[in-house]
């Protein structure tokens, strides 16, 4: 099977860089754009970062029938054996299998902080399903990333569906090609656009930890609402892989950000620009959030999931801890 090339059009990666330079879209590594057409689908590389989708080689060749059928249970899901160039070490993302088994040729996938400040709560989810009542969309409840997500995906979707909502998550538009998607995204973004209130962070009067310097986003533990969202969970996967479960409020020396309450977020100097963007991605969603809408967190079983740390340790940590 060819790998054709010609389908990684100007016009699609410069849909995926966008997409990756705008931190409202996609935080660091997160977010990922397919195209396919036939027996051949290109998707983003895991650990590639969309921003650099028109300047490096992010994306990999996959055969879309054998990654459409490890969508349906054959084999592992992360579809490394579907990989056409053997000579390439690029993996194809982990969330290769949804976009082998949407039947559409464009697929972009973001964590849009609009949409996360609608899907991470109760009252958030019921103001997207009427703000987006005319489109055709579904909402998926929340699963990890790879095939239990796309399991979800699966099982809700219909052949018109073209815009996905994953609660806790993020964002899925598809389309016959990519203005379709671009403008679909553009639609929804408008719909679930979410005034800014003016949260503005005091410069904390004390100086930093050793190793650590004060957070722009310092404001989210200088307001005892906000702080009490940050440290009562974790609401969305990738928060979890960069920063933790919820914010700690002492350093164990395992997480770049620690809260200190009513003075400011000591970001570790070394903390890399993922850390930096996840860390950012809270702060823009807390500054969006109504303050009557309440945000879920994925719990401790998640967290865990993600993490690839046993559950039952993990929670028998946190019991000692409290
Ligand atoms: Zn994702």
């Amino acid at each position: 099977m060819k790998n054709r090339p010609e389908l990684l059009t100007p016009e699609f990666r410069a849909l995926s860089a966008r997409l990756g330079s705008d931190p409202l879209q996609v935080q660091g590594p997160g977010g990922n754009t397919s195209i396919k057409d036939g027996d051949v689908m290109w998707i983003k590389a895991s650990g590639t970062e969309l921003a650099n989708a028109e300047t490096q080689d992010i994306f990999v060749a996959v055969d879309r029938n054998a990654a459409k059928a490890e969508a349906h249970g054959q084999g592992d899901g992360s579809c490394k054996q579907t990989v056409l160039d053997p000579a390439i070490t690029l993996r194809p993302s982990i969330e290769t299998t949804f976009h082998a088994a949407l039947d559409h040729k464009v697929v972009a996938h973001t964590h849009s902080v609009a949409t996360l400040v609608h899907v991470a709560g109760l009252e958030g989810r019921a103001q997207a399903v009427q703000k987006l009542a005319d489109l055709p969309f579904v909402m998926v409840p929340y699963a990890k990333p790879g095939l239990p997500l796309t399991r979800e995906i699966l099982s809700r979707v219909t052949p018109d569906t073209k815009v996905v909502l994953l609660q806790n998550h993020g964002l899925i538009c598809c389309g016959d090609t990519v203005d379709d998607v671009s403008n679909l995204i553009h639609d929804v973004e408008t719909r679930l656009a979410m005034a800014v209130s003016g949260r503005q962070t005091k410069p904390p009067k004390e100086r930093a930890p050793e190793g650590f310097e004060w957070a722009h986003e310092s404001w989210v533990a200088q307001e005892a609402w906000a702080m009490a969202h940050a440290t009562a969970g974790s609401y969305y996967p990738d928060h979890v892989v960069f920063l933790g479960p919820a914010l700690p409020v002492q350093d164990d020396g395992r997480w770049p950000a620690v809260l200190y309450d009513g003075v400011g977020i000591a970001l570790r100097v070394e903390a890399t620009p993922s850390q930096r963007a996840m860390l950012r991605c809270l702060s823009d969603i807390l500054a969006r959030l109504p303050s009557d809408w309440s945000l879920d967190p994925i719990g401790l079983e998640a967290e865990a999931e993600l993490l690839n740390w046993d559950a039952e340790k993990y929670r028998q940590t946190l019991a000692a801890r409290a």
